[in-house]
This record gives structure tokens, sequence and C-alpha cells, in this order.
């Protein structure tokens, strides 16, 4: 068996660093093989991680399988090994069989109802009352993960039209606890303030944005543990769509005012003790490809780079359930040139990116 000595160092946790490895095939270890075949240099991390990543979704919707291996190439050359997809219209099941793509995390489709999402996207309810078994269908098909929409503007307002929840309370808690009894975990889109208590009070596992948050609520989320994807990428969007909703001024200012707030917002979430979680929220408008970039905009914010590195690899990859760099386990790692944890800028430049004991970059 191929056997590459990796010079090291290897960082294994926040505070673990091991100076050197081996792979072993397709496997990682810490026992010297008798030969040695290669040797690779630099600082090692487990695969890094996009939690909220869309494989086979567009701007227009589905995408066909093409476009989709060639998002998911792209987000493996950035050094992302494992996705957790945050919904997709494509049924991306064929990915778990090429061993040349990351390893996805499926949540089954977008939960939304109709007008009050991107068209094409979502599975669209006609009553709020179908959620809760939409929700175990959904994890039925996904591995794991449920993803639902929490709020979007709701046009029927007119001009007074703004971001409003999309399920009452009490449908919200029915379908967490349906999703839970499936053993499957939520996550929840919202940019609004309005819908963050139900989803707390349903007992939701992540937010994606969580742009509204006001002070007590990030003290609730905080308390709660519940992380935050906060894709910066998505909220640099939000100036930009407000300038498109003039029928809408209401909205428009509310979008306008998070996006000035967006680093604050962040670090006002970083400072209460949540978990922050890294999303390029890739697929719709945003590339594939751009971990690193949402990396910058934490840098940006004022996260410290060794969270932001400890988020975008082991951290987030222990979260889920994934397996780090212990011995025996895949070997799904990046190389880089120098320590990412004190200057996280690295992240844009890989050395090299091993995927199942392959080196892919
Ligand atoms: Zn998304």
């Amino acid at each position: 068996m191929r056997a590459v000595h990796l010079r090291g160092p290897v960082v294994l946790d926040d505070d673990r660093v091991a100076p050197e490895a081996w792979l072993l095939g397709d496997r990682i270890t810490f026992h010297r093989p008798s030969s040695v075949d290669a040797t690779l240099d630099g600082w090692v991390l487990p695969g890094l991680v996009d939690v909220h990543c869309h494989v086979g979704l567009g701007a227009q919707g589905e995408v066909d399988r093409s476009t989709a291996e060639q998002q998911a190439l792209a987000d493996r050359d950035s050094g992302v090994l494992l996705i957790r997809d945050a919904g997709s219209p494509a049924d991306t099941r064929w990915v778990d069989d090429r061993e040349d793509l990351p390893r996805l995390i499926r949540a089954g489709r977008h939960l939304a109802r109709p007008k009050r999402y991107l068209r094409h996207y979502g599975r669209e309810l006609a009553e709020v009352a179908e959620l809760p078994a939409a929700v175990v269908q959904e994890a039925v098909r996904g591995d794991g993960w449920v993803k639902l929409v929490a709020d979007w503007i709701d046009r029927d307002l007119g001009p007074d039209g703004d971001l409003r929840p999309l399920w009452p309370d009490d449908v919200l808690a029915q379908a967490v606890a349906a999703a839970h009894a499936h053993g499957a975990r939520v996550t929840a889109h919202t940019f609004a303030t309005e819908a963050l208590d139900g989803l707390l009070d349903a007992g939701v596992d992540c937010l994606e944005h969580a742009t509204g948050a006001d002070p007590r609520q990030i003290d609730r989320i905080a308390a709660a543990g519940v992380p935050v994807t906060v894709t910066l990428l998505q909220v640099a969007q939000f100036a930009a769509i407000a300038d498109q909703a003039v029928k809408y001024p209401v909205y428009a200012e509310r979008m306008r005012r998070m996006h000035t707030r967006r680093y604050q917002h962040v670090r006002d979430l970083h400072d209460a003790g949540i978990p922050l979680l890294l999303g390029t929220d890739a697929g719709g408008t945003i590339a594939h490809g751009r971990i690193a970039d949402e990396a910058a905009e934490l840098l940006a914010a004022g996260i410290p780079d060794a969270d932001v590195v400890a988020a975008a690899s082991w951290r987030t990859r222990r979260w889920l359930g994934a397996p780090v760099l212990g011995e025996g386990d895949p070997a799904d790692l990046v190389v880089y040139d120098s320590d990412p944890r004190v200057d996280a800028r690295v992240l844009a430049t890989p050395r090299a990116v091993v995927l199942r004991g392959n080196r892919v970059r």
C-alpha cells in the first residue's frame, strides 16, 4: 500500500498538533510505515467544511448533473471535502458514488410556501399544516438534516411588504419534533427578528444567516448552544437586494440596516459565545469554491484567525459527526505553507488537497 509521509505539523484539535503523520492508502496513521513512497511538507488540517452550500442549485433552480459536478469540483479544489448542503432541488445521491467528489450531507429540499421563497428553489407547501409531514419526508430523503425557510418577504402586504415568518409557532414546534423523532436535525433560513423566538422555542438545531437576532435573542441562541452559519458573502448582497426592492421600502430599509451592521452583528454573536459556522451559500447567486472568501469576511468582521480556521475545519467536522484526523480515519486533508491558525488568509492557497488518500490538487 502506498505510504506518504506528512512531515507536518498536523493540526488535530484546538490545542493538539502532531509533528507528523502518514497517509497509508486512503487512511491516516501515526505509526511510521516500514517504507515511505513520498513526502508532503506543510501545515495539515482536516478537510474543510462548507455547511451552507447548495450542490445542484443554480440561480434558476435545479441544474443538470454536469453543472452540479463542476460545482462540487470547485468546492473540492478549494479544500472543502465535506459539505452539508442547505437544501437542493436536485437529487444528488449519485455524488456518493464518486470517489473524486467531496462527501455530502444532504438536507433534502428547502421547505417553503408558495411565493415565499426564491422561485424554483424549494418545495412549496400550500398549507402550513403540511409542514410536519413534509419534514418527515425530507428527513427520510436526506442525510440527517432538514432545511426550513423560516421567513421571507411577504409581498401581499403591498408597500408595507416586509420579512414575515412563514409558519405559526405551534406548527414549527411540531415540525422540529417530527424531524427529531426521525433522527434528523433542523436548520432554518432566517433573516428576520420575528422568526427567531419561534425557532428557538421549537428547538431548532442550527440557524442560517440569523441577521435579525436582537440582543435578547443572541443571549437565547447562546444559552441554547445553537450554532449560526453567518454567510457573510450572502449578507454582503443585502444592499443590492434592497436596491432592487423599490416597491417595498420597509423591507429595503431593513435589508440595508442589516447589511450595514453585518460585521458588528457577527462580532456580537461571537462575543456571546455562539459557535459560528462557515457557509458560502454557493449555488444560487454565489459561485462554488469560495470558502476562503467567506473566511476572509469573518476575519474582516474581527473574528480571530484561530476561531475561523477551527470553524472551517475540525470543530465543525466534530459537530457534524464527521471524522477528524484520528488514527485510521479517512485521509481527507488540506496542506498549507504556513499555520492557518496564525493567519487564516493562507486558506486561499492550499498547497495540496487530499481526498480519500488521493491528491486531487
Ligand atoms: Zn442558501
